[in-house]
């Protein structure tokens, strides 16, 4: 099969299962807008979930936030949003379609990386690139990203308001409020998920680019001497959250970020590219934001951002290491990881095999016939007690069992339970069976 096939697929079972719908589907969609269904809503949450675990309640220099997505104007004059948050946009000169003048070059096989938005000009020029449409492109210009919009009645230049483009500003906004009720000692942290939102030209490749989507952020804040073993550390924890997500090494791959391409307030940024269907694209990025945004702060707010350390007179505003990651990106990272066709007894059947922590649904219950109140019974009662441990389980007695795995399979949930006569009858064990192996064997009910 090969890579656009298998993306096709992946978006169509995740249509069909209930993971991802396209947003506004009945009036004709919204692009660039996904909507969660009851299996997607849980994988996100078990992903964001295990985030939360490893990056904040797992340590003891980590504090949580959840700031508003609206923010004073002044925030986004001061992070440099208003000037620069922009990508280069050209226009077919017939149809006035827009395209992002990156875009046009990747997809005509010549790498922008590095290039400005002139030069990215001259090698369409040059080359005779023309829109997909085949018409003449006009020059770039920029485009702003941010959703603007007005808060209050009254809508002119003082009430206006942006949905925030990233989590990070409301983490930096909230450095102050964190130093002076927790006083941590240096080097802390500060996390943040939430949604944000960016207008970009052309949302594609299912949710990868989005026009809404959810970050997990950090913002470690430390002594500037050491950024760069900090930094380092932050590159190795990121290796381990792949590894948690179960991504496989060799798919992961590190692109140190060339100066001319790194956002206007990085020293150094490494992005973390993964090997999607769609080709290797950014999965997250991990950037020294140095002192900037706090600076910015302090300046654009007259407020003080300096950190005393404890017990001396010593003062300076602290740099921030930010691993930056993108929901979206891990939930594409870990479904086209998961998606895999196999046989079994040479019938051909989707399997989604996610992680055990990770699986929408850990447990699927079934009696062996519907219409057997006996088994049913039985199967009711072994489906409360799993449910009570397990929560994320899933009764099913649709269909024969055959069918019922097959539906389970490509759902991904890991174990399949079924209550038969030996059940009611023998010893009381019931079946498990492995997703992955396709193996069954019986086990007591107390063992689940
Ligand atoms: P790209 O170059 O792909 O547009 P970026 O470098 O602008 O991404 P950052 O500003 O570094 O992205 O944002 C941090 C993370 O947020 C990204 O690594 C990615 O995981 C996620 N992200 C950014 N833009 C989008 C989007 N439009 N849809 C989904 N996720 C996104």
């Amino acid at each position: 099969m090969n890579e656009e096939t298998r993306m096709d697929q992946i978006v169509s079972l995740a249509k069909r299962r209930g993971f991802i719908f396209q947003g506004s589907d009945v009036y004709g969609g919204l692009s660039g807008t996904w909507d969660y269904g009851p299996l997607g809503v849980a994988l996100k949450r078990n992903i964001m979930n295990l985030w939360w675990q490893m990056f904040v309640d797992g340590r003891d220099d980590m504090y949580g936030v959840d700031s508003a997505i609206l923010m004073n104007q002044k925030v986004w004059q001061a992070s440099g949003h208003v000037d620069t948050f922009v990508d280069p946009l050209c226009e077919d000169t017939v149809n006035k379609r827009r395209y992002r003048t990156d875009h046009i070059l990747k997809d005509n096989g010549i790498d922008p990386d590095g290039m400005t938005m002139e030069q990215m000009d001259a090698v369409i020029a040059e080359k005779g690139i023309t829109s997909p449409d085949g018409n003449p492109l006009s020059p770039s210009r920029t485009f702003n990203m941010m959703f603007r919009t007005h808060v209050g009645p009254i809508a002119d230049d003082s009430s206006v308001s942006y949905l925030r483009p990233e989590t990070a500003q409301g983490i930096f906004t909230n450095y102050r409020n964190i130093v002076d009720s927790f006083y941590p000692d240096l080097p802390f942290g500060i996390a943040q998920q939430g949604k944000a939102f960016r207008n970009e030209i052309s949302p594609r490749d299912f949710v990868f680019r989005s026009r809404e989507f959810e970050q997990m952020e950090i913002e470690y804040f430390i002594r500037p001497d050491n950024w760069e073993a900090e930094f380092d550390k932050w590159v190795g924890l990121c290796r381990e959250w792949f590894r948690a997500l179960g991504l496989p090494e060799s798919s992961v791959h590190e692109f140190e970020v060339p100066e001319e391409d790194r956002a206007h307030y990085s020293k150094r940024t490494i992005d973390f590219e993964f090997d999607y269907p769609i080709g290797r694209e950014e999965l997250m990025g991990i950037a020294y934001r140095t002192d900037f945004d706090l600076n910015n702060i302090q300046e654009h707010s007259g407020r003080s951002m300096e950190y005393i350390v404890k017990g001396t007179n010593e003062r300076f505003v602290p740099h921030v290491i930010e691993p930056s990651f993108g929901v979206e990106r891990v939930i594409m990272a870990v479904l086209s990881t998961a998606y895999t066709e196999d046989e079994v007894n040479s019938e051909k059947r989707i399997v989604m095999k996610f992680p055990e922590h990770l699986a929408p649904v850990r447990f699927a219950v079934s009696p062996l016939l519907k219409n057997k109140p006996e088994l049913v019974e039985k199967a009711r009662e072994v489906y409360a007690h799993v449910k009570q441990k397990y929560g994320a389980v899933m009764w099913d007695d649709n269909g024969n069992i055959g069918r019922r795995y097959r539906r389970q399979d490509e759902i991904g949930t890991p174990y399949c339970i079924v209550v038969d006569f030996e059940t009611i009858e023998g010893d009381g064990t019931v079946t498990i069976r492995d997703r992955d192996t396709t193996e069954q064997r019986r086990v007591t009910i107390e063992e689940l």
